[in-house]
């Protein structure tokens, strides 16, 4: 793993690894990291200036919070004030990997992370350049996804590339991203022991509860929380991820009708066409990557074909979730003869 630093290249193996990424943060410029799920625009929790960077290349509005990445265990227990019981399971059952933990926070994390909220995110990334780094450097990270506010999340270093230059971010090249879209968040409530699911991933809802603790349970995010505010529904704004071109979502009843649709719309030269993998893991894996590459087709819309069953099945929550804030458009049950 290498990058094309000016002077150099920043190999996650090198000795002085902690050194040469406290050059890259001394110059004002940040990290563009590799983990399992997209790359992050990283900066240190203790660097004020920089993590209001991150806000600034990528154009994040301050109520939105940042997640805070850690490398070991020691460094999670730094950031939070409370480690409840769920906390310890949790983290031992999916970290590192893609599952971030909503907890109360520790006074060494700044209103400017938190956007004035008294919990934090936390997070132990799958990925040997992300934890290499944390534990050379040994200061947790913020590290919110490397594109600019609404835009599809890279889940490659050329897509870093593409929109934020050398001179304000240095990339590590940590390959394609294995996960593809971000982590699933859970809030820890510890009065009521209730594990709020605040926003899906690629984990499961059963496989989460399957690790919390005896008496605690899984429950929606607030009811009535406001989807136009971040800090009472994190990550649940409607627009969000969203190709630069309208994306039209079409939900087929069935096989038949997802054919013909594909063969119209392949004949279509205002649209460019979108067929998910059938495997999840697989769709995840290549959504943002396929949407990106749609975009740059030249056409009017994105027209992406999603099979019904997938609405229902629980494995695709976290892709639905992303493909409805990144649709402009969400064609089900609609008479096509129609709408086309
Ligand atoms: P990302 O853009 O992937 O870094 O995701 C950050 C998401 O985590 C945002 O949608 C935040 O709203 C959510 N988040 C970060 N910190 C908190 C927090 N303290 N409480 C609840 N959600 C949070
Ligand atoms: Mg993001």
């Amino acid at each position: 793993m290498k990058t094309e630093q000016r002077g150099g290249g920043l190999a996650v193996d090198d000795p002085r690894l902690a050194e040469r990424v406290h050059a890259v943060f001394d110059q004002g410029r940040l990290l563009a990291l590799p983990t399992e799920t997209v790359y992050g625009l990283a900066a240190p929790i203790d660097r004020p200036d920089l993590v209001a960077r991150v806000f600034e290349l990528k154009g994040r509005p301050a109520d939105n919070p940042l997640i805070v990445h850690v490398g070991t265990w020691e460094q999670a227990r730094r950031v939070v004030s409370a480690w409840p019981e769920p906390a310890e399971s949790l983290s031992r059952a999916f970290w590192p990997g893609p599952l971030t933990l909503v907890l109360p926070r520790a006074a060494c994390v700044s209103d400017a992370i938190t956007a004035g909220l008294d919990s934090v995110a936390v997070r132990m990334p799958d990925h040997p350049a992300a934890l290499a780094v944390l534990r050379a450097l040994d200061v947790p990270l913020v590290a919110p996804s490397a594109n600019l506010f609404t835009r599809l999340s890279p889940t490659c270093a050329a897509d870093v590339r593409a929109v934020f230059s050398a001179e304000q971010v240095e990339v590590i090249d940590g390959g394609p991203c294995r996960v593809g879209i971000e982590s699933t968040i859970v809030g820890v409530d510890d009065q009521r022991r209730v594990l709020l699911w605040l926003r899906p991933g690629m984990l499961a809802r059963a496989e989460v509860a399957r690790h919390l603790p005896d008496g605690w349970r899984l429950a929606a995010a607030p009811a009535g929380a406001d989807e136009s505010d971040p800090r009472l529904a994190p990550g649940r704004m409607q627009t969000h991820y969203r190709p630069t071109r309208p994306l039209h979502v079409h939900v087929c009843r069935d096989r038949a009708e997802c054919e013909r649709l594909a063969d119209r719309f392949q004949r279509d030269a205002a649209r460019s066409l979108v067929v998910l993998p059938q495997s999840v893991e697989q769709a995840a894996g290549d959504l943002y990557r396929v949407l990106r590459a749609a975009d740059t087709e030249g056409s009017q819309t994105i027209d992406l074909l999603l099979p019904s069953q997938r609405l229902h099945d629980p494995a695709w929550e976290g892709v639905i979730n992303r493909l409805r804030k990144a649709a402009s458009l969400w064609f089900q049950n609609t008479d096509r003869s129609k709408s086309d």
